[in-house]
């Protein structure tokens, strides 16, 4: 049965590539769509950085660092030191082959492919049988609101490590993106439609901002299932805590299941939030317990299991 489903599943990058794993054991990639938040793509040295998509890229072709769910297992740093010595200041450290990926997909977007398409090569070359899109080949950029001024996403985190308190996230360009060449069809197609465990306001709360992507999640809700990326009271990593609680949500599944209310009908909380269940079925959305963390394939693939097995 399993084997049969056709998947989409909307991406960041850490939590919902450890999903992946387990769902691509499960059903196999060529049965996965996975639609990547694109709107912390960012320009390193000249070059074109998709962080997001690169993870799930790495992870289904079996090369991601799965200590930090960032760049190439065993990657090297030659370049990045290089770059240091003669005064090349990068904000996000990239390792040679990681790279090697980037400086590629930036040669292809100037000879004036698209992101889907260059993304559709890179994946090809890696042995990826999933079908890996971004959510839009139109260029969008997440802008966080602090007291300390409007930052990038990487300005944020990776910079300032999260520490100014947050006022309010927009997304610059997302009015007019349109979702790339297949989304829709992807959605449409699909038995289930899987929003990881990711974070809700800067990794598939993007995504979901894309009007017809939104549209066509609240269309078909019935088959829309989210895990969520907070246990308890706090992210398993990352800065969704500080981001929910900028904007006012609960950091809690019950924040999670108000952000997801007009696009999800069932939502996975953990089994330590068993008792907020009949909260969020006030906001229309059934919880359903189950073991959230991930730190290894098994539960990788306990999960995805577990996922499948509710939205069917
Ligand atoms: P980013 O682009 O690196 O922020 O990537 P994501 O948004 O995909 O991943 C960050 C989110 O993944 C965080 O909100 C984490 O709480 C969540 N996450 C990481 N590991 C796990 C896990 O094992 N289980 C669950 N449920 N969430 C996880």
């Amino acid at each position: 049965m399993i084997k049969e489903m056709m998947l989409a599943v909307l991406s960041g990058g850490t939590g919902t590539p450890k999903l992946l794993q387990g769902l691509a054991r499960l059903a196999g990639q060529e049965k996965i769509s996975v639609i990547v938040n694109t709107a912390e793509d960012v320009e390193i040295s000249g070059l074109y950085v998709s962080p997001d998509i690169d993870t799930v890229m790495y992870t289904l072709a079996g090369i991601v660092n799965e200590g930090t769910w960032y760049g190439i297992r065993e990657d090297t740093f030659f370049g990045h030191e290089m770059l240091g010595r003669i005064g090349g200041r990068e904000l996000l450290r990239l390792g040679d082959r990681d790279r090697a990926v980037s400086l590629r997909r930036t040669q292809l977007l100037r000879e004036g492919k698209t992101l889907s398409k260059v993304t559709l090569e890179l994946c090809e070359r890696l042995n990826v049988r999933a079908r890996v899109m971004p959510m839009s080949d139109d260029r969008v950029r997440t802008v966080v609101h602090t007291e300390a001024g409007a930052l990038s996403f990487h300005e944020f985190w990776v910079a300032r490590r999260a520490r100014d308190r947050v006022t309010a996230v927009t997304f610059q360009g997302i009015e007019k993106a349109k979702p790339a060449p297949g989304v829709i069809e992807a959605l449409e197609e699909s038995e289930a439609i899987i929003i990881g465990p990711s974070n809700p306001v800067t990794s598939t709360g993007p995504i979901l901002r894309v009007r017809e992507i939104g549209a066509a999640l609240s269309k078909h809700k019935e088959k829309v299932i989210a895990v969520s990326p907070i246990v308890g009271n706090a992210p398993v990593s990352g800065p969704a805590g500080v981001l929910m609680g900028g904007l006012g949500y609960e950091v809690s599944p019950v924040g999670v299941a108000k952000i997801y209310r007009d696009f999800v009908s069932v939502l996975l909380v953990d089994e330590g939030d068993r008792e907020r269940v009949e909260e969020i079925a006030k906001l229309g959305i059934r919880a359903v317990p189950a073991s959230l963390l991930m730190p290894d394939l098994s539960s990788r693939m306990k999960l995805a299991r577990m996922v499948l097995e509710t939205v069917i």
